[in-house]
């Protein structure tokens, strides 16, 4: 039993210290390509309910890493969050998508917004004029901007945060919470919150023809949305029975693989630009 008791014990550090090896390289890796640039933006387009023609479009970050290939932002935002990378990070993003948005535009490609994820770590004091510093410099509409932050720093509620998003806000940036439904904050709190659009998680639109009380909220949450005058989007749309079901609550907007998967700015192009004419 003391023999298996050390083997044990062996093997725990052994994993303790290879899982601490891996998580120190990926991070060393992490800093490297944000020194090199090597993240890419994938895009996925925002349908209105029965339109080909998409309006609206999402940033989504992408890494591929030389050995590991393309890691998901799953996998590596977290790390991003607690080394602090996210800011820096962050920055690029959001420069990469308005150049992209701008460039499909000078081609004929016109959309009304690019959305771009925020993650609550990048909210500082100099958020705010930071991101005007980069619009700016690009001659970037602040109208066609909308960041997605989460419900749970749209509810913090401290001063820093708010006094960043007005700012925003009074520039003509646009703020979605994304995977609305799952922070736990109360319906009612919304009409509090300086947003235009909620994105309705993609677990509520999953079984929302299966599960009775994923579409009471689904339900409860577009009749609330709607009474107060915000867009809602639904995330996560995988076939016709979701959307038809989606469509008759009432949610008028639509993002999912049934559309269309995450691509490149150029692929994106190809494929729309025709529809666009
Ligand atoms: P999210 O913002 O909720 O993005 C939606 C995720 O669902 C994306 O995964 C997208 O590819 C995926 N998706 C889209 N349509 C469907 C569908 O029909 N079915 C299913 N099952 N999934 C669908 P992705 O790109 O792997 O991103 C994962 C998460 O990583 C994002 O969730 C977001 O929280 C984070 N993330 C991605 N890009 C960025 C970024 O640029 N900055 C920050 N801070 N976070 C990001
Ligand atoms: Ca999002
Ligand atoms: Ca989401
Ligand atoms: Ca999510």
């Amino acid at each position: 039993a003391k023999e298996l008791g050390r083997n044990r014990s062996f093997h725990y550090v052994r994993e303790l210290t290879d899982s601490i090896h891996s998580r120190m390289s990926l991070e060393q890796d992490l800093r490297s390509a944000l020194e090199a640039h090597n993240f890419m933006l994938s895009y996925q387009p925002q349908f209105r309910v029965g339109e080909s023609v998409p309006r609206r479009v999402e940033a989504l970050l992408r890494w591929p890493h030389p050995v590991r290939g393309m890691i998901s932002p799953h996998d590596f935002i977290p790390l991003a969050e607690t080394s602090g990378m996210i800011v820096e990070l962050g920055y690029w993003i959001l420069r990469t998508a308005c150049q992209q948005f701008l460039f499909w535009r000078q081609q004929g490609l016109m959309l009304d917004k690019i959305s771009v994820n925020v993650s609550p770590i990048q909210i500082s004091s100099s958020f705010a004029s930071t991101v005007a510093e980069i619009i700016q410099h690009l001659d970037f509409d602040p109208r066609w901007l909308e960041l997605e932050v989460t419900e749970s720093l749209m509810m913090s509620g401290t001063t820093e945060v708010s006094q960043q998003v007005c700012e925003l806000r009074a520039m003509g940036v646009d703020f979605a919470i994304d995977d609305f439904g799952t922070g736990y904050s109360s319906l009612s709190k919304i009409k509090s919150m300086p947003v235009t659009v909620l994105k309705i998680d993609q677990s509520f639109v999953r079984d929302i023809n299966d599960d009775v009380n994923d579409y009471e909220i689904v339900r409860a949450i577009v009749l609330m949305a709607k009474s107060l005058g915000l867009t809602v989007v639904a995330e996560g749309v995988e076939n016709k029975e979701q959307e038809s079901t989606l469509h008759r609550l009432g949610c008028e907007w639509v993002q999912g693989y049934y559309y269309a998967m995450p691509m490149d700015g150029e692929a994106f192009y190809q494929r729309y630009f025709a529809e666009l004419q």
